[in-house]
């Protein structure tokens, strides 16, 4: 029987990536008379991957990696209004609303009031995540939050751990392979995959043929509520 389900929130409650790779089309024709610059997608990926460690994940390590890759591809040319307008496109996603999934609310609301306790489980900037969550009109739904830096088996393992919740009995709802399902499933829990319409280049990994033990895949949120009834059924 799963007693608590877990929702992962960028790209699983609410859209996240698509806003990134909108934001960062307009970084590209923003540099364009500088360049040209075939490769400014990948050079801005590198940078992110650079800054993880230093920034964390979120809009002011996006906004200051945008920055920074400016300056390197332009060799220090990019001028200061330039740079003011990168700053602007960062504020300006801050300040975007957020917009549920579609069935979102629906699912979630249905879930409220029956017998499993519901959490969100949320990688990145504390800032953000809070914001993004109460402006998503969900907080009120849940039992607990857990906004945390880093989605890996220890992160999982210290939450369970932290609300008493048995492994064998927690399920994860996510986006993300790599943080939502596969650190899940490494610690003896289940995990659904709903894949989102984007993938960020650093949340990426490897497909493995075949099911994994542990893990289901739904083309939307909204089968998640007939999977949890096979669950508990079988
Ligand atoms: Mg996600």
């Amino acid at each position: 029987m799963i007693e608590t389900i877990a929702f992962d929130g960028d790209d699983t409650l609410w859209h996240n990536e698509t806003l990134f790779s909108v934001t960062q089309a307009r970084f590209a024709d923003l540099l364009a008379p500088y360049g040209p610059f075939p490769d400014v997608p990948e050079r801005l990926v590198a940078t992110e991957g650079r800054n993880l460690s230093s920034f964390g994940y979120g809009i002011k390590g996006f906004t200051l990696s945008m920055i920074e890759t400016a300056i390197e591809l332009t060799d220090g040319r990019i001028a200061g209004r330039d740079i003011q307008a990168i700053i602007d496109a960062g504020k300006s996603m801050r300040d975007h609303p957020v917009e549920l999934l579609a069935g979102v609310r629906d699912v979630v609301e249905g879930l409220v009031g029956g017998p499993r306790r519901l959490m969100v489980i949320t990688k990145g900037d504390l800032f953000d995540q809070e914001s993004k969550l109460a402006r998503s009109g969900l907080a009120d739904l849940f039992d607990a939050v857990e906004i945390v830096s880093e989605k890996d088996e220890g992160t999982y393992r210290r939450i369970l751990d932290r609300h008493a919740i048995d492994p064998a009995a927690f399920l994860m709802v996510g986006n993300s392979l790599r943080s939502d399902v596969l650190p899940v499933v490494g610690v003896g829990a289940r995990a659904v995959h709903v894949p989102y319409e984007v993938t960020w280049a650093h949340e990426q990994v490897e497909p493995v043929d075949g099911r994994r033990p542990g893990v289901w895949e739904l083309a939307a949120i909204r089968e998640l509520p007939a999977l949890l009834d096979e669950l508990d059924a079988a």
